[in-house]
């Protein structure tokens, strides 16, 4: 960041500046937890006019560089909170670099300890390429096989589909310095051509339709990795089931559900190499988030049991499983910009008692955007102390943040109140003086030590803001 300049602040404070955080983390209870991005949407740098806030399937339209410097500051980040690594969706286009500029984000990551995934479509979702005229790239290949073709994408019985998909793996992972690959084979997508129909002959008759489909796509990927994962213990492959693992069936719902749709899907029975298995847990933790004073001294209330999507004790029907969240995104109430750390917490603890390894959250937003920063902070916490209270949070990791471990804890408490509405008049004239206090440093004159107090300040102003007035003024969504 050595272009910025120096001005008042040193390098090293500079870094900090930018509310990149590094922090003193243990080895992680949930080791496999990543932050989830589509590219268009990951913007750590501000200044690009082609800057975009939502979407799966649209076009890139930020510069080249952008994506190299947003994926690289994304990578500090992740390295300095303890988080292993990213998801990347659009890893891939012509539009900003193709594969050199892939090289670069993911050999950037490495050189960080930080692991990159690549979002790879097996039927769906542009393929291993996602965007532009090459081999690995969907509509590329269909337009070259055109008898591959079907409704929503690749039908997966066609031998040339597996080919293909094989031969990209293999030139996936020769090319790129890349952790790990994220499959997904296109949300629910059914293919009834004759030949997958055929296959529903010889499956249990009850086994849910997109799942036998999942196990038709993703069977040979998974397998053929085996070798790869031998040969790197620390490779983390994940595949997208789009559903909670709560036995049952939900009607009328297919989107983020809770429930598996059976008892237990047959592909855990046919796939021999399963790798990671991702479970979407959004709608398995609880849609009306515990207020955070309840996890104030209490990490593990038993009020979070109370909830029929998760019962206590449930475990997924196989191990090495992975929960992902669209809490705090756009793909949820529009939740991109809010604070969510309840909802952290709680997909923390509840994955660790569930015996998962890890949980993704989404991490497009820039942390120079407080809520944003705070949710970070907190899935780096828990993450690493899953049964952690709140006040563990705010000594811990507030406390480093702020460097004072009475002030992040009083910080965190200060919001806990004001979440649940329970803010006195004398806390918030202690809000205010803290901010009166921290707006000093900034006056003209002020002979401070801004490298120190930047987080303080902007954390505080933020909660001033918040709790006191001008709300509209600081969640404005732009970012
Ligand atoms: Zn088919």
């Amino acid at each position: 960041m050595g272009e910025l300049g120096q001005g008042n602040i040193n390098g090293w404070e500079l870094e900090k500046n930018m509310m990149i955080f590094n922090l003193t983390r243990p080895k992680p209870r949930l080791p496999e937890s990543f932050f989830w991005t589509w590219d268009q949407s990951t913007n750590w740098m501000l200044d690009d006019p082609g800057l975009q806030n939502f979407g799966s399937s649209n076009i890139y339209l930020k510069k080249p560089g952008t994506f190299v410097k947003d994926y690289e500051r994304l990578s500090d980040f992740a390295a300095g909170l303890g988080v292993k690594g990213i998801f990347v969706w659009g890893f891939l286009r012509d539009s900003h670099g193709g594969v050199e500029a892939a090289k670069r984000i993911a050999s950037y990551a490495a050189g960080k300890g930080v692991v990159m995934m690549p979002g790879a479509g097996t039927t769906s979702y542009g393929g291993l390429y996602y965007e532009g005229n090459h081999p690995y790239n969907l509509k590329t290949f269909i337009e070259k096989n055109p008898s591959a073709k079907t409704s929503g994408g690749i039908c997966p019985s066609n031998p040339i589909y597996k080919e293909w998909i094989l031969e990209g793996l293999d030139w996936m992972f020769e090319t790129f310095q890349i952790g790990g690959i994220n499959f997904e084979n296109g949300d629910f997508f059914i293919c009834d051509c004759d030949a997958c129909k055929a296959h529903k002959e010889n499956w249990p008759r009850d086994d849910p339709d997109f799942f036998r489909m999942q196990a038709l796509a993703n069977k040979l990927p998974l397998e053929h990795l085996k070798k790869q994962a031998d040969k790197n213990k620390d490779l983390l492959i994940t595949w997208a089931t789009y559903t909670g693992f709560l036995p049952g069936i939900e009607k009328g719902r297919m989107t983020m559900t809770p429930y598996m749709g059976c008892g237990r899907p047959a592909l855990f029975d046919d796939i021999k190499e399963l790798h990671s298995t991702q479970w979407t847990l959004t709608r398995m933790v609880r849609q009306n988030p515990l207020a955070l004073t309840k996890f104030m001294d209490d990490g593990v209330p038993e009020e979070l049991f109370d909830n029929e999507c998760w019962p206590k004790g449930l475990e997924p029907p196989v191990g090495n499983g992975v929960g992902f969240i669209h809490q705090g995104s756009q793909w949820i109430n529009g939740s991109r910009y809010n604070q969510i750390i309840s909802t952290i917490k709680e997909s923390c603890l509840r994955a660790y008692m569930s015996g998962l390894k890890g949980v993704s959250i989404h991490g497009e937003v820039t942390s120079m955007h407080v809520p944003n920063s705070l949710n970070y902070l907190a899935f780096s916490h828990f993450i690493h102390w899953p049964e952690d209270t709140l006040r563990d949070f705010g000594r811990k990791t507030l406390g480093e943040v702020f460097d004072n471990e009475a002030e992040g804890e009083r910080f965190i408490e200060l919001v806990a109140h004001w979440d649940f509405g329970t803010l006195t008049d004398g806390e918030k004239a202690e809000i205010t003086s803290k901010r009166k206090e921290l707006v000093a440093l900034v006056q003209v004159g002020a002979d401070a030590d801004m490298g120190r107090n930047m987080h303080r300040f902007r954390f505080w102003c933020w909660l001033q803001k918040m709790a006191i007035g001008e709300k509209e003024m600081h969640t404005a969504s732009f970012y």
